[in-house]
């Protein structure tokens, strides 16, 4: 730990002599976006975040799924930037090396009363620009999907609705906002502040920084972050759990589609599906809790979980479960996002991101962009784009274990070589723990869940991490 604060302290001392035009809240997918938006705008961008890595909050652990926005209320903050995420995901996908499975979901109907909502929902989907949505058969989902249960009476095709990397994806947005000029300031939580003489002042655990304006990514304390900066906020977090099973790898090859059920106005609903790491996926709950924090999971929803998984795909009963895990979603009250804009405080909050952030987040950035603008900022924009890439960890297409000069295999459950955790290890966005390095590159994520590999981890890890691996392995 003294390591760590030392290099604290000199970090945030060079940091703390500059003003910023935007500070940023918040390193979840949202706050690594909005860092890049801004920063390709031209603005001076400082972020800053209370953990020791980004993704640490709401954006740990979700389904992972490119939403096309098909079933969003039509004209709602939502919706825009849903629709606006997805566009610019895939229009930037290419130049960052950012995995994707082109999947399409089924969103499948079990009884004649979730039937009588599919007629809707297609209508929805196409009001909402999302034309190729269809309504199929039962016969029809039986010769796409044949290990389905024989009992849905039919679905809808959502052909643009794609599985992708929930973790690559915002570490390549903020590192494209670094490598363009924005400051990344980890270990640093916001306490207080004020604004006076058109200029924030924000006192954290580690000093006092300043800047034009502030926009508030702090998720699951979003409505907190608003309290202690201005003193109000038009949302509160209602923390709302999901967990999930994650299937061995054998699973995957039982679907090849998203496959939904019919959505209520509270959840989407059980998914069952593929990650982009070759595991099957089956969740999430979702559970309102008091809790910002706990990531537990629980015996009985997870047996319920198995139950609704096999009740859909009954060839599960004979795959082992190689992982649990849950995320919280910041919910509100409200069915929207809650972002809102304070011009007279030069303060935008971007609160309530609670379903679909990993697919809204670059729409998200576009949109609260404009706000700021409104607000009579300008900046020159940045005339020359980086487009930095990471390893790829998804379970397509080439990994480093096939190339040379790798340093070998050490992690055997998910052929994770020296190379990709050494190179993981170093750089702007460094990982300081084992849960930084898992989202960096799977290590001990596969069956043995770290069993074998630990220890040779522990080895190469022990100059760059403060705790030693053997006390945070637990970690999901
Ligand atoms: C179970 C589940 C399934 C989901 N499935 C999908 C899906 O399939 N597709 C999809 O698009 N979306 C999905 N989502 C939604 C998506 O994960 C969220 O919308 C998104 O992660 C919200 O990100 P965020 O950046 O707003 O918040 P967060 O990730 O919570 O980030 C906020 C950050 O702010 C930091 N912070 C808080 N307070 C302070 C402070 N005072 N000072 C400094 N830093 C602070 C936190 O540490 C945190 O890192 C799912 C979510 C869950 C939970």
């Amino acid at each position: 730990m003294r390591k760590q604060l030392a290099s604290n302290k000199q970090e945030f001392s060079a940091i703390s002599k500059e003003h910023y035009d935007v500070i940023v809240i918040g390193a979840g997918v949202v706050g690594c976006a909005m860092t890049r938006r801004f920063t390709l705008q031209g603005a001076k961008v400082l972020l800053v975040e209370k953990a020791s890595d980004i993704l640490e909050g709401a954006s740990k652990g979700n389904s992972a799924i490119l939403h096309t926005g098909f079933d969003e209320v039509a004209g709602s903050i939502e919706h825009q930037c849903v629709t606006k995420g997805y566009q610019e995901f895939l229009e930037i996908r290419h130049k960052m090396k950012l995995p994707i499975m082109k999947t399409g979901a089924l969103i499948v109907a079990w009884n004649a009363e979730q039937e009588a909502k599919l007629d809707s929902l297609k209508t929805i989907a196409h009001e909402n620009g999302v034309k190729d949505v269809e309504q199929i058969s039962a016969l029809k989902v039986n010769q796409l999907e044949p290990n389905l249960a024989s009992c849905a009476s039919s679905a809808l095709h959502v052909p643009g609705e794609y599985v992708i990397d929930p973790w690559t994806t915002p570490y390549c947005y903020l590192l494209q906002g670094i490598e363009q000029g924005a400051t990344f300031l980890r270990n640093t939580q916001v306490l207080s502040g004020e604004y006076e003489n058109s200029q924030w002042t924000l006192h954290t655990n580690q000093g006092v920084l300043s800047s034009d304006a502030i926009i508030n990514c702090a998720g699951l304390y979003g409505d907190h972050v608003d309290q202690l900066l201005i003193k109000q906020s038009a949302f509160e977090i209602h923390p709302r759990k999901g967990q999930f099973l994650v299937y061995d790898k054998a699973a995957s090859e039982l679907i090849t589609k998203i496959i939904l059920p019919v959505p209520t106005k509270i959840t989407k609903g059980v998914v069952v599906c593929r990650t982009i790491f070759g595991n099957l996926l089956v969740g999430p709950t979702a559970d309102e809790q008091e809790s910002r924090e706990d990531t537990g999971v629980d015996s009985e929803s997870l047996k319920q979980l198995k139950t609704q998984g096999e009740a859909i795909l009954p060839a599960l009963k004979h795959c082992p479960i190689t992982a649990t895990y849950a995320g919280i979603r910041p919910a509100t009250a409200q069915h929207d996002y809650a972002i809102k804009s304070y011009p007279e405080q030069r303060y935008i909050s971007v609160g309530g991101i609670r379903s679909t952030g990993l697919s809204g987040a670059l729409g998200i950035a576009s949109y609260v962009y404009e706000q700021y603008l409104e607000m009579g900022y300008k900046h020159v924009e940045q005339s020359w784009y980086s487009w930095p890439s990471a390893s790829s960890i998804a379970q397509e297409g080439e990994r480093d274990w096939q190339k040379v000069n790798n340093g070998g295999v050490v992690c055997h459950c998910e052929l994770v070589t020296k190379r990709e955790i050494e190179k993981a290890l170093t750089g702007p966005l460094a990982a300081r723990s084992l849960t930084a390095l898992k989202r960096r590159t799977r290590v001990t994520m596969g069956r043995c869940q770290g069993f074998y590999c630990s220890a040779a981890l522990s080895d190469i890890t022990e100059p760059y991490f403060d705790e030693p691996i053997a006390s945070n392995s637990n970690d999901n």
